[in-house]
């Protein structure tokens, strides 16, 4: 493609891309289709001749847009929402222009010392102590990965005597993340949580006595400040103790709520982080940029570079002892320019913007929870002490059980089915919950008093 002519095919696409941002209120959120149906549309093989711009941007529309869950849909509430903004995607769209691949200094420099100011952007942002040094990983899946592999690295017993402790409310990397880094799932212990969705310090210290009894070695445990179910927070102190106390790896996963650390008023989730090993949060979850951007902070960069440290000949340059190479930093070789979107946002919004987001988001929050709690037949799940809210319906006399759950998994297909708003669930103490999530930029008060709506309205069409 002649540069002339991509200048026209991207003035098209900018301008259908910027009626796309300002008309996404208008789709269904997600798409009613039965499985098969784009893949049905699209030819079973490639073209052998080439085919014109104008054919692949209308199937783009006809086919696949279609096909799409709109996650910048003001009325996405679902999972924790990705914090796409225009000013993330210009960023991107020049991290793709560059094309570059960023695994070492020499690969582009700027890359490499953006990402490293960005980090100490964020440290200082969420008030980790400089300590810390910080990376930026694909997601919080590898970043746990990675956090376990280092304390695997570190163990100096064989690796089947060890052991792995997180909350049963820990999301599912932490187990997968224990399985790939080599702890069969019998070496990891769930521990139960409090009323609040906390892991409940006393019993860790009991699996950990016990274990050590057993003449099994505490390898890491893991910290979840904000679980995925419903942003439970656990006490990182007294888990920091008993980490210290056992010479385990302490992994902190606070993918959602690790931004709300950069309001001063929110800094006390984050007490004790400083005792960590490790931390991540996820920008990409809360911070106004787009999937994927995790950031991971260590204390120890040289036991990361133990486990993650590869320089085959053809990757030595001269610089090599001035310069941090990230590539041994993490468990791929290739790196996209990922500093670039977050320069963009934080410079755009300001820390000051972002927090007034993040302060919107807690605000509308907890008015849809204490909305939801004084009308009579709601009531929530759990505690609300960031932007998600996990409540469930319960008609007059009816107990928990089968019953109750299955007239809220209803309610939520029938709210879901209006194609407005986009909710999912949690099980919580097996309780079926839904849940209510917010994070994104374009995320409005008309947007969540409509999801009330559709709410009250789905109970009254109830069968
Ligand atoms: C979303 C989430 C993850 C996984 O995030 P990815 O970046 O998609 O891997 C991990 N931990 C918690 C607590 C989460 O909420």
């Amino acid at each position: 493609m002649h540069p002339n002519e991509f200048r026209a095919e991207a003035h098209r696409l900018v301008d259908w891309m910027a009626d796309y941002l300002g008309s996404v209120g208008s789709y269904p959120v997600v798409p009613s289709m039965l499985p098969g149906a784009v893949r049905n549309a699209l030819p079973a093989s490639a073209p052998n001749a080439a085919e014109p711009m104008a054919a692949i941007t209308r199937d783009f529309e006809q086919i696949i847009l279609p096909g799409m869950t709109h996650w910048g849909h003001p009325g996405f509430f679902a999972y924790f929402p990705t914090g796409s903004t225009p000013v993330s995607l210009l960023a991107e769209m020049l991290t793709t222009t560059l094309g570059a691949q960023c695994m070492s200094w020499q690969t582009s420099p700027a890359a490499t010392e953006l990402e490293q100011v960005m980090m100490e952007w964020l440290r200082q942002m969420v008030g980790l102590p400089d300590s810390f040094t910080g990376v930026i990983q694909d997601t919080a899946s590898t970043a746990t990965l990675v956090a376990l592999i280092t304390a695997r690295d570190r163990l100096t017993t064989p690796v089947a005597q060890a052991t792995v402790y997180a909350s049963a409310e820990a999301h599912s990397s932490v187990l997968k993340g224990a399985r790939l880094a080599g702890f069969s799932e019998a070496q990891v212990r769930l521990v139960p949580v409090d009323d609040a969705y906390a892991l409940r310090p006393a019993l860790l210290a009991e699996l950990l006595a016990a274990d050590v009894a057993a003449g099994l070695t505490p390898a890491a445990i893991v910290a979840t400040v904000g679980t995925t179910a419903s942003t439970g927070l656990d006490p990182l102190h007294p888990i920091a103790d008993l980490a210290e106390e056992y010479g385990t790896w302490l992994h902190v996963d606070a993918a959602y709520a690790g931004s709300a650390a950069i309001l001063p008023e929110l800094r006390p989730i984050l007490a004790g982080v400083e005792r960590a090993d490790s931390f991540l949060m996820n920008p990409h979850k809360w911070l106004a940029v787009h999937f994927d951007c995790t950031a991971y902070f260590v204390r120890d960069v040289a036991a990361l570079h133990r486990s993650f440290s590869a320089t085959p000949e053809y990757l030595r340059t001269t610089h090599d002892p001035e310069v941090v190479n990230y590539r041994d930093w993490g468990i791929q070789l290739g790196r996209r320019f990922r500093a670039l979107k977050l320069w963009f946002a934080i410079r755009h919004h300001g820390v000051e913007g972002l927090q007034a987001m993040l302060r919107g988001h807690i605000a509308m929050a907890g008015a849809f929870a204490k909305r939801l709690s004084e009308t009579a037949g709601w009531e929530l799940m759990a505690p609300v002490p960031l932007g998600l809210v996990c409540f469930r319906h319960r008609p007059d006399g009816m107990a928990d059980g089968a019953a109750l759950d299955d007239h809220n998994r209803a309610l939520l297909a029938r709210v879901n089915a209006s194609g407005r708003v986009f909710l999912t669930h949690a099980s919580l103490s097996g309780r079926f919950a839904i849940r209510l999530a917010l994070g994104h930029v374009a995320t409005t008060q008309a947007a969540v008093d409509e999801a009330w709506t559709l709410l009250q309205g789905a109970v009254r069409s109830a069968p």
